[in-house]
């Protein structure tokens, strides 16, 4: 199932295809090509100047080409990554070919070597190659990681075509990893999974995140954009999809500005731990989704608990 703006597929999907396209099943052998054949369209979409977006599992790549350039944020899986390379070659060829990763998670990392493999160069901000390396070795799948060979601390600008592209941090968020990927002439930006559309998002912890730290960047990044600013998101619920506005990058701050005030006044209140983390939605956000245990608002609270007690 593909979630896009232009999508002229039904809104609702079963909630195993919801799933896949999170990238939270284990697409097995069996499973991936039966899945592949049954995809109507292209997962190609065109959104405007040349920038589009590619779902298939995982993550949202994001992508642009011009006659000597194609510039992608994020590769998703191994599948999905050869379809991308094999498909772009409809839109452009290169010759000069460039990858970012948005953070370091699998399912926007997971096809960093198919793309390696093809010429590209990959880049990320300067934390995403040690987050990777740390979760192979947790996840004992070294073998199948290919690493950013050129890294930043604040900023990396790529030209090409009409297009400036550049990358930025703003602090720890959802890991201490991510980066905007602004494409200037188009005025779209790939938040990577800075936004979870409607959905609780997941907050790595372990990975650095830092829910104050995300409260800010959204409002940084929102401030940035304009009212016709178009943002790809790395996940987003059936109903509402990978992309949006500026609006839906203050809704998700409030999502998580809320987060941290309930927790905060539960602590304050007495409550414990156990009582915090039980509570399984909230009133204000009815629209959030929840398609597994891990992205969960009990997870949310647990993280949020750990934030406020911890530092
Ligand atoms: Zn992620």
């Amino acid at each position: 199932m593909i979630i896009t703006l232009n999508s002229n597929e039904p809104a609702a999907m079963n909630r195993l295809d919801f799933l896949k396209n999170l990238g939270l099943l284990s697409a097995g052998a069996t499973i991936l090509p039966k899945y592949l054949s049954s995809l109507a369209r292209t997962p190609f979409s065109e959104l405007r100047n040349g920038v589009g977006l590619f779902s298939m599992q995982g993550g949202t790549i994001g992508w642009y080409t011009t006659d000597d350039a194609i510039v992608v944020v994020d590769s998703q899986f191994p599948d999905p990554a050869r379809a991308f390379v094999d498909g772009i070659s409809d839109f452009g060829s290169g010759p000069e070919k460039v990858l970012f990763n948005s953070h370091h998670h699998g399912d926007h990392t997971g096809g960093n070597l198919v793309f390696e493999n093809d010429g590209y160069n990959i880049i990320a901000h300067a934390n995403v190659p040690g987050l990777q390396r740390k979760a192979a070795q947790n996840n004992d799948n070294e073998d199948a990681q290919a690493y950013a060979a050129t890294t930043f601390d604040d900023q990396f600008r790529f030209d090409a075509g009409e297009e400036t592209i550049t990358a930025k941090y703003y602090g720890a968020a959802h890991t201490k990893g991510d980066s905007v990927i602004w494409f200037k002439n188009a005025n779209i930006a790939h938040m990577g999974d800075l936004v979870f559309n409607r959905l609780y998002p997941f907050i790595d912890r372990n990975g650095g995140a830092n829910i104050s730290g995300w409260i800010n960047l959204l409002e940084t990044v929102a401030a940035e954009a304009d009212s016709e600013t178009l943002f790809i998101f790395g996940h987003g619920s059936p109903e509402t999809g990978v992309t949006g506005n500026r609006e839906d990058l203050l809704y998700m701050r409030d999502f998580l500005y809320h987060l941290l005030e309930y927790t905060q006044s539960a602590i304050k209140a007495g409550k414990s731990r156990e009582e915090v983390i039980s509570r399984t939605s909230f009133d204000e956000f009815p629209d959030h989704v929840s398609p597994s245990n891990f992205l969960s608002l009990p997870r949310n609270l647990e993280v949020a608990w750990l934030e406020l007690t911890e530092s």
